[in-house]
């Protein structure tokens, strides 16, 4: 890594109260590395300049996680594009080289199915629903139908039936989306047959927001995972657990997806020590 005061960043809008400063600032500081991260929260209108501005000589900027709304938008200003994101069509890592040249990454499915693996999750021959059609599933729906063991089946459910057609119809240009289907009603997911069901849809966030699934689909021989993890335990979560399902927050998942950027941007992989010291600053984040 740049050993001058290098700026590392968060770019997307509105950024909110975003845990990935904790979890990289605390990364440099494991590492004695003198530079920082920062979030960029940028409106369409800013994006343009700033994307150009990052290949500027004098730019103290040598990488970038992305976020929504830019995760698709910001390949247009890329110089190269990993093939695993050139797949997914999504990027939310970007290195910016010593020449100033920019490349695209994604982390967020390789980060979702490192975290899957920790739980002792394997995809084979297994049957999976997940909710919500928007970026995240993009990621995740990637990583299942790129795996070698092929899974049962997956079905995949969004409020806006269209978006999730063309989410899987987009997917299918570059994977193997075969036993993939999409979901007119929620009912049609079969959460009670299901070996993991996922939640990949803001609905959690609020205290006032409903559980999306009867309580009766639950069942103890199933993972339930929420990709929220501000709060630690959605209401989906707790009644989940309440029927001996085995659970999860997404915390996981933006742990290594961040681990998996920041080793892009160092390219070294990071100690067990780092690693930790980054978990611990995004557990005390959420407290
Ligand atoms: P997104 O792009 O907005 O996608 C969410 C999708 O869910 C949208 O298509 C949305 O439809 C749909 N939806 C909303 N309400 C629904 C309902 N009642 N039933 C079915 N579908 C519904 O958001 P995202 O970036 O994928 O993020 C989804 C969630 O995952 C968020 O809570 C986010 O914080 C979390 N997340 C976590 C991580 C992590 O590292 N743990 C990473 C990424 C995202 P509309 O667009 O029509 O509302």
């Amino acid at each position: 890594m740049n050993e001058q005061k290098s700026t590392y960043g968060l770019i997307g809008y509105p950024l909110g109260h975003s845990l990935s400063p904790l979890m990289h600032n605390a990364a440099f500081e494991a590492l004695e590395v003198d530079a920082t991260y920062k979030l960029f929260p940028l409106k369409e209108d800013e994006l343009d300049s700033f994307l150009k501005n990052l290949k500027e000589e004098d730019s103290p900027i040598f990488g970038l996680n992305i976020t929504v709304p830019y995760k698709e938008k910001v390949i247009f200003y890329l110089d190269n594009l990993n093939p695993y994101a050139q797949k997914v069509k999504a990027v939310n890592t970007i290195v910016v080289g010593k020449d100033r040249k920019l490349t695209g990454y994604n982390t967020d499915g390789p980060g979702f199915l490192a975290h899957l693996t920790e739980l002792g999750f394997d995809s084979k021959s297994k049957r999976i629903s997940i909710l919500g059609a928007g970026g995240a599933a993009r990621a995740i729906l990637s990583v299942f139908c790129m795996a070698e063991e092929k899974f049962e089946w997956i079905k995949i459910y969004d409020i806006d039936y269209d978006k999730a057609k063309a989410l899987v119809l987009d997917l299918s240009e570059n994977l193997n989306c075969q036993n993939v289907e999409v979901c007119q009603s929620i009912d049609d997911l079969n959460i009670e047959l299901s070996d993991l069901l996922i939640n990949a849809t803001p609905i959690g966030l609020k205290d006032s927001d409903d559980v999306l699934v009867e309580p009766d689909l639950l069942h103890a021989n199933m993972l339930v995972y929420d990709l929220i993890y501000n709060p630690a335990e959605t209401k989906l979560l707790k009644m989940a657990k309440e029927k001996g399902a085995k659970v999860s927050n997404g915390l996981g998942m933006l742990f290594y997806q961040g681990v998996l950027a920041f080793q892009h941007w160092a390219e070294i992989d990071l100690p067990e020590i780092v690693r930790n010291k980054m978990k611990a600053a995004l557990e005390q984040g959420i407290k």
